[in-house]
């Protein structure tokens, strides 16, 4: 026999970290390693599963997976033993040593220290293997991968402060045995009762026998028989049983088993179809937002099972990217056991499930909007800028969509979104045949726009947009209801139907009137802007700018520029106030060079108002600083 050699390896400097605050940071609910653990070794299984589907022998004459948990009182160990994949030694040194996941290092920026936050995110990132340290001082790992020789099995071994240890060692039978030397404090998982009671939470959901080890004693406490494997869970996977036998909180814990979420999910459907195709579906949608869905190397997708045989995890196929918060998985019996990632790209059945888990999830969002506003919200304050990009990913749900968006508007004092389109309609005037809608930087500057200004006045309510993606958003949303959008800040604006007679007699005698000022202002600006033109939308501001109809609009040309892309420059329509008292003495004034100074500090103002900066602020400057020299 070789001589035995013992490695010492250095932790990745991630996973120090995460060890570190698993350690430190006070688990109220440290139960929670058992449910990881348990997790960890039913994947194994379901991934054995999945490899002997080609290669039978892995399954080296034991085809009967389950978990094993037992306890050594003296020695004070808990250990948990599965007969799954288990792992080469490159293998524990990659997934027990380092943190592979996307997005840890925004992960760690994120932390607060204040701790109980800092909780509640380690329970998002998922802590997965490293849980078992909240209640143990020592873990030792022994695996051996299925199909290998006896000898090439692994013994792992960590206090988790800082550095693991490695060695060859050898074991008869494949799969994973985890022990944990329990810390004084947590001695209670030694308990018989006890450990039953939170194996049976974390289990029943799992579809492979959890057992532990029984002895039946007589009242003096001798032994009566052998000790023996008892199955303590129910052993059937949870989508398989029927609805009515699954309780919430069954429901919950296989929801955080498959997502590695620790919080509960805030709504799931459930659903079994025969017929033409044959799957079952089990949707959750999350109550919180993962700290990385906007990452570009965030992973979705469903959990894909083909007649209960575990395939692959984060299948994307089946969930559109505007839903990509699902969390979730699929068991189809139309796929093929061999299906691939490549294979499900451009597969029909792919593509009736996907269509089926979208309508699901969007009805299911459907009936929260209609039963359960305070909930909706919880909802639309995670993942409303996510759906948001749905009318631009999915027209043939748009409709559908379109009535689960919630915005700001001029009817409540209030950045959050809570109004619906369908609650904008119900309001609207009676002339009024537009959704009338802004776009901006901020609600705040959304909310004081002087695009306003008129509607204020008349009382029409405008739906105020100030996120980054509703510009890109309304590109794609024309109608809802039968009624067009209208962007407030357009130039086709048209308000004429809220006007009575004598509005409309004073509009277009101040157009005649202020024919010549229209005029030298067009002159003085040149090609600075498309037109000028006088408005009587205003009342507080003396000019504003908006675009053409079918030209870009501000913000999409922000968020153009941002992008890096190329936006063509953004030609104004200029709109002067004849009523405001700037305005006027502009109009009264006869030198042309004075005329221009005018024209140039309202112009900005406009620009200011509406870009929130000038090309060219020094010229305005110079402008202001002339007049105000003037007197
Ligand atoms: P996750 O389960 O989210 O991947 P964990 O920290 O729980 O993260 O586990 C890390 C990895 O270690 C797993 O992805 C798996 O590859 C491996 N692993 C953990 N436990 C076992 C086990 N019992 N058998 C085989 N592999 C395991
Ligand atoms: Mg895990």
């Amino acid at each position: 026999m070789t001589e035995k050699t013992v490695e010492k390896h250095n932790f990745d400097t991630d996973a120090k970290k995460i060890l570190h605050l698993m350690i430190h940071s006070l688990y109220s609910n440290k139960e929670i390693f058992l449910r990881e653990l348990i997790s960890n070794a039913s994947d194994a299984t379901d991934k054995l599963r999945f490899k002997a589907l080609s290669n039978d022998e892995l399954y080296e004459n034991d085809v009967n997976l389950r978990v094993r948990l037992s306890v050594d009182k003296e020695a004070g160990t808990l250990t948990i033993e599965d007969n799954g994949i288990g792992m080469s030694r490159d293998e524990v040194i990659d997934n027990l040593g380092t943190i592979a996941k996307s997005g840890t290092t925004d992960f760690f920026k994120q932390l607060s220290n204040d701790q109980s936050k800092d909780n509640q995110l380690i329970g998002q990132f998922g802590v997965g293997f490293y849980s078992s340290f909240i209640v143990a001082d020592k873990v030792s790992v022994i695996t051996r991968l299925a199909g290998a020789d006896k000898s090439e099995a692994v013994l792992w071994e960590s206090t988790g402060e800082g550095e693991y240890s490695i060695e060859g060692i050898e074991k008869e039978s494949r799969g994973t045995v985890v022990t944990l030397h329990l810390r004084d404090e947590d001695r209670e998982f030694l308990d018989d009762w006890r450990l039953r009671e939170v194996i049976r939470k974390y289990s029943d959901h799992i579809g492979i026998p959890v057992e532990v080890l029984t002895t039946k004693c007589d009242e003096e406490g001798k032994k009566t028989d052998h000790d023996k494997w008892e199955k303590i869970n129910k052993a059937q996977a949870i989508w398989i049983r029927s609805k009515s036998d699954i309780t919430d909180v069954e429901y919950q814990e296989f929801y955080k088993h498959l997502s590695h979420d620790f919080v509960d999910p805030l709504l799931w459907s459930h659903n079994r179809v025969e017929g033409k195709n044959d799957y079952t579906s089990l949707l959750y949608i999350p109550s919180k937002a993962p700290w990385n869905m906007f990452n570009r190397d965030h992973k979705h997708g469903l959990k894909l099972y083909v007649q209960r045989v575990f395939i692959m995890d984060d299948a994307s196929q089946f969930i559109p990217n505007y839903l990509r918060f699902i969390r979730g998985l699929i068991d189809s019996n139309d796929l093929p056991l061999n299906v691939s990632r490549e294979l499900l790209q451009d597969n029909k059945v792919t593509q009736t499930l996907r269509n089926a888990c979208t309508k699901r999830v969007l009805t299911m969002l459907e009936r929260l909007a209609n039963s359960n506003a305070e909930k909706y919200q919880i909802f639309w304050k995670e993942f409303g800028s996510v759906l948001k990009e749905g009318p631009a990913e999915d027209l043939s749900n748009r409709t559908n969509i379109a009535s689960l968006l919630r915005f700001s508007s001029t009817n409540c004092d209030d950045s959050e979104q809570t109004i619906s389109l369908a609650d904008y309609v119900s309001r609207m005037k009676k002339e009024q045949d537009k959704i009338y809608f802004l776009t901006a930087d901020s609600y705040q500057a959304a909310k004081t726009s002087p695009h306003l200004e008129q509607f204020k006045a008349k009382g029409i309510e405008v739906i105020l947009m100030y996120e980054r993606i509703d510009e890109w958003l309304m590109s794609y949303l024309l109608e809802f209801e039968s009624k067009k959008f209208q962007a407030i800040s357009k130039a086709d604006l048209d308000l004429s139907k809220f006007e009575d007679d004598r509005e409309k007699e004073k509009r277009e005698d101040t157009e005649k009137a202020f024919e010549s000022v229209v005029e030298r202002t067009k002159a003085y600006l040149g090609e600075r802007v498309k037109d000028v033109r006088t408005t009587l939308k205003l009342s507080e501001t003396p000019a504003i700018v908006v675009t053409d109809g079918l030209d870009m609009g501000t913000q999409m040309a922000k968020l153009l520029a941002a992008s890096g892309q190329q936006a063509p420059e953004v030609k104004y329509i200029f709109e002067i106030n004849p009523e405001h008292v700037l305005v006027k003495k502009m109009s009264e004034e006869a030198d042309e060079a004075i005329f221009g100074r005018w024209v140039e500090i309202l112009f900005g103002q406009a620009m200011l108002a509406e870009r929130g900066s000038l090309e060219n602020p020094s010229q305005y400057l110079i402008s202001v600083n002339q007049l105000l020299a003037k007197g």
